[in-house]
């Protein structure tokens, strides 16, 4: 249920409300915008049509929700939530580009692609330490070694880092190393870790699962939300189709839904959603047409022997045509890179 404010309603009439919930057990969530508070509540049903807020000071309207998600819903918030992490932002406008290797080699490797994407403009730095791989016998990631060179690169770049928790018991691990925190796609609906990242006051990238709808990617993000940690920026990165040319097929209905469903900041991934470096520019090109807050890519010294995910991977050339070729695109409707200012 949302409780709408009349606009400017005193902080009295809206503590007023948030304490009669409280009492009644639920759980009040507010939305502070410019001029109306929003109040999202949960609990139970019964009890809280019982409480007649309708009539309550300063009141506009009762909505019932009956989406599975409240929190992430632009009904809540109406306004875009705009992300930042050590100065580089993402959302409202400011557009990111996450690039790096699938996974983190070696400090070499790590620290050239790193000083490359920088220089041609990327706003944070990707690696996987902890790889998902179909394969147990693939090559698992460097883990904790891996999460210190990335911490390293972001440190001599300047850049934020991004890296995906592969298990929960690794969480507050990866977060002594990561300033975003990776839910990868197939970890989209483990909804314990998902309520565990919830209770950290960090940033999370959740990547939408192989074969998830857009309402089961808006209910994972609401764990999320639920548990007090409004900083979650949703990823398109392909979905399972039976298509096969390309390795996923990239959905960018989605993005477009998503951000009229949500005021959470939306990026794609063309990089994992088709499996194919001649495709990631058009379809990075798409997706900031699409409305998209921003991109994953996917870039290596030398994609051939890449550990993970070559095929596509851009080299560092291929990546600095691609941020020339998006800059016009950026600018869009008064759209700006998400790097300090
Ligand atoms: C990744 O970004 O490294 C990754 C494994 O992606 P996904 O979870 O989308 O497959
Ligand atoms: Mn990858």
């Amino acid at each position: 249920m949302l409780v709408i404010m009349r606009d400017h309603a005193s902080k009295q009439e809206v503590d007023h409300v948030v304490t009669r919930l409280h009492e009644a057990g639920a759980e009040a969530h507010l939305s502070d915008g410019e001029v109306k508070t929003i109040i999202g509540v949960i609990g139970d049903r019964e009890v809280i049509y019982s409480l007649d807020m309708e009539g309550m000071p300063g009141v506009e309207q009762v909505i019932r929700v009956l989406k599975p998600y409240k929190l992430v819903s632009r009904d809540f918030q109406p306004e875009d939530t705009v992300v930042t992490v050590k100065g580089s932002s993402i959302g409202g406008g400011a557009i990111a580009v996450m690039a790096g290797p699938c996974s983190i080699e070696s400090e070499e490797q790590l620290m050239r692609t790193a000083e490359a994407v920088k220089a041609s403009g990327a706003t944070m730095l990707r690696g996987g330490a902890y790889k998902p791989r179909t394969s147990p016998y693939a090559f698992q990631g460097m883990g904790e070694e891996g999460l210190r060179l990335l911490a390293e690169a972001g440190r001599v770049t300047g850049l934020p880092v991004v890296t995906e928790v592969l298990d929960v018991r690794d969480a507050e691990k990866v977060a002594g190393y990561a300033d975003v925190l990776q839910v990868g796609a197939r970890n989209m609906q483990n909804f314990m870790m998902l309520e565990e990242l919830g209770k950290m006051q960090r940033p999370i990238l959740l990547k939408r699962g192989l074969s998830a709808t857009i309402e089961e990617l808006l209910s994972a993000a609401e764990y999320i939300l639920k548990g007090g940690n409004r900083d979650v920026i949703l990823c398109e990165r392909g979905i399972r189709t039976f298509e096969t040319y390309t390795r996923n097929t990239l959905d960018l209905a989605a993005v477009a839904a998503l951000k009229q469903l949500t005021h959470l900041p939306v990026i794609a991934d063309p990089s994992h959603a088709t499996g194919r470096r001649d495709l990631v520019a058009p379809m990075c090109r798409a997706a900031l047409a699409s409305g998209a807050d921003g991109l994953m890519v996917e870039v290596h010294i030398d994609p051939e022997h890449a550990r993970c995910d070559g095929p596509q991977s851009l080299t560092p050339d291929g990546f600095a045509r691609l941020m020339s070729d998006i800059e016009p695109l950026v600018h869009l409707d008064g759209n700006r890179w998400g790097l300090p200012s």
